[in-house]
């Protein structure tokens, strides 16, 4: 199930945005063959993704999220567009497991811990405005945690949770964003955060529930719940016609070259991995 939960406490100046991908992700895990630290990386970067993209209110901007890291992963990308369509892809090397200690070394060598972060939002095609941070660790809750309070001065919290389980099945793909409205006081931040104790209980809390009304309801009691949105899919927007707009960006040189041997080419869409063989006479 692929859900979004909205709910605002007025008393508490508190906005909490509860989101469960399962579906959705284990989707794109499964079209892109990703591993299991692959699959871990590319949901928490995704979760995080429609948290983000639950400040943009316009139905006209799409928004494009995009790393660009030192480790094997070298890009990550998640397309949302149409306020409630989204489609990403991860580019990779093989890993080098060697020397791998513990889980941080593996996201160090994996995601990287160098990098870009940066937030295009476009307007019929044109790129209205780049957010961009610097990335330099490679906990993705802590980097979009850091975009929100630089690039949209959000304060607030948030986590995502993926559960995979031996055999390389999604069982759970969640996250959760709490953010302070304006106008809220330092006694409402401290209530908030000592219901909710540390990052990592919320995280845990999180992973083992599916009542989020409840959850919500035990953060902020009587917070109001504005909406749960079950619309939100995966969907590509490919097509033969842009495949063969691919073409156009080639050179006559190029184009001659895979002349001498065929006269077709294969265009394979990044996100879905959908072939298109486009004729080039
Ligand atoms: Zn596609």
């Amino acid at each position: 199930m692929n859900k979004i939960l909205k709910a605002i406490n007025n008393e508490l100046n508190v906005s909490i945005t509860i989101i469960e991908f399962t579906e959705g992700l284990q989707n794109i895990i499964e079209t892109q063959k990703m591993n299991l630290i692959s699959s871990t990386i590319f949901g928490k970067f995704f979760l995080n993704s429609i948290l983000i993209n639950s400040f943009n209110k316009e139905e006209k901007i799409d928004i494009n999220i995009q790393s660009k890291t030192n480790g094997s992963i070298k890009e990550i990308l998640v397309n949302i567009y149409d306020l409630n369509k989204v489609r990403g892809y991860l580019r990779e090397d093989n890993t080098d497991l060697k020397n791998i200690k513990t889980s941080v070394d593996l996201f160090n060598k994996t995601f990287g811990n160098k990098g870009e972060l940066n937030v295009f939002k476009i307007k019929e095609g044109n790129i209205i405005s780049n957010s961009s941070i610097k990335i330099d660790s490679s906990n993705i809750d802590k980097i979009f945690m850091n975009y929100l309070k630089t690039s949209e001065q959000v304060n607030g919290i948030l986590t995502t949770c993926i559960d995979i389980d031996d055999s390389g099945k999604l069982e759970c793909a969640s996250g959760i964003l709490i953010h302070m409205l304006p106008g809220f006081s330092q006694r409402d931040i401290e209530y908030i955060e000592e219901k909710i104790g540390t990052l990592e209980n919320l995280n845990k809390v999180l992973g083992k529930t599916k009542n989020y009304n409840y959850l919500v309801e035990d953060i902020a009691p009587n917070s109001k719940i504005l909406k749960v949105d079950e619309s939100f899919k995966i969907q590509c927007k490919c097509s033969e016609e842009k495949a063969k707009r691919t073409i156009n960006l080639l050179s006559d040189e190029e184009i001659s070259d895979i002349k001498k041997e065929k006269n077709e080419i294969e265009i394979i869409c990044e996100f879905c991995k959908k072939s298109y063989i486009v004729n080039l006479v």
